[in-house]
């Protein structure tokens, strides 16, 4: 407890940092604990130094840790990785966003269920901006065609903005540019489709603070937080 206190006050304080130096209000970056492969105990704990936002993988182990979360302890759960189709109708259920939307036939899936109770939500879009063949995320040439199927088809979602990974184990300019490479195409596409797009979500533990300086709204750290996976 007091480990993940200490380290969470240190993270808000580098989170701070790195947006003054870029001369932004460290009120606009979200602080997502990503708490994938993490327990129940850690997540309340988690939430007893004052996280609120969590994000997880997996819809079958979020599915189980939410189950048992106990409700008096209010929580945002997001979804940040890859959607299989079939598990659209769950996903629903447990999170108040995807921010892990890559393709159109996923996002019908999930039209067809919100439509049922014309509940809307918001979503990102995730671009692949390293080109890294291992990582999900809509190639940038496609991102267009992806946006116009769902602003013409789906209209219980709400594209919110976009979302991405750095390169791994990458020089810092190389990850700069591929954070850069988000805000430029949501610059783009923002102004082409006439949205607003104010979310780019971005950073993780080894690269946020690039990422702050890139113009990311929300962090995503799990190891810098917890410590390290198993
Ligand atoms: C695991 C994961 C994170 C957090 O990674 P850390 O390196 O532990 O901070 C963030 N985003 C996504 C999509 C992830 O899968």
């Amino acid at each position: 407890m007091i480990d993940l206190e200490k380290r969470c006050a240190e993270i808000r304080s580098r989170i701070d940092k790195a947006a003054r130096k870029a001369g932004r209000n460290p009120e606009g970056i979200e602080l997502m604990a990503v708490t994938k492969t993490r327990e129940l105990p850690e997540l309340i704990e988690a939430w007893e130094v004052g996280l609120r936002l969590f994000g997880e993988n997996r819809v079958q182990e979020a599915a189980r840790k939410i189950a048992s979360w106990p409700a008096e302890r209010r929580a945002q759960w997001r979804l940040i990785g890859n959607l299989q189709r079939n598990k659209a109708r769950k996903a629903l259920e447990l999170f108040s966003r995807i921010d892990s939307l890559d393709r159109l036939e996923l996002a019908f899936d999930l039209q067809r269920v919100l439509s049922e109770t014309n509940r809307k939500i918001d979503v990102l879009i995730e671009v692949n901006t390293s080109g890294e063949p291992s990582k999900h995320g809509i190639a940038p040439n496609g991102l267009e065609e992806l946006l116009e199927g769902v602003l013409q088809r789906c209209p219980n979602l709400t594209v919110r903005g976009l979302m991405t990974l750095g390169p791994l184990n990458a020089d810092p300019g190389e990850v700069a540019a591929s954070f850069s490479l988000l805000r430029e195409l949501r610059d783009r596409v923002s102004k082409e489709f006439g949205l607003e797009m104010p979310e780019l979500s971005m950073g993780m533990s080894d690269d946020f603070e690039i990422a702050i300086e890139q113009g990311s709204t929300c962090v995503r750290l799990g190891r810098a937080l917890f410590g390290p996976r198993e």
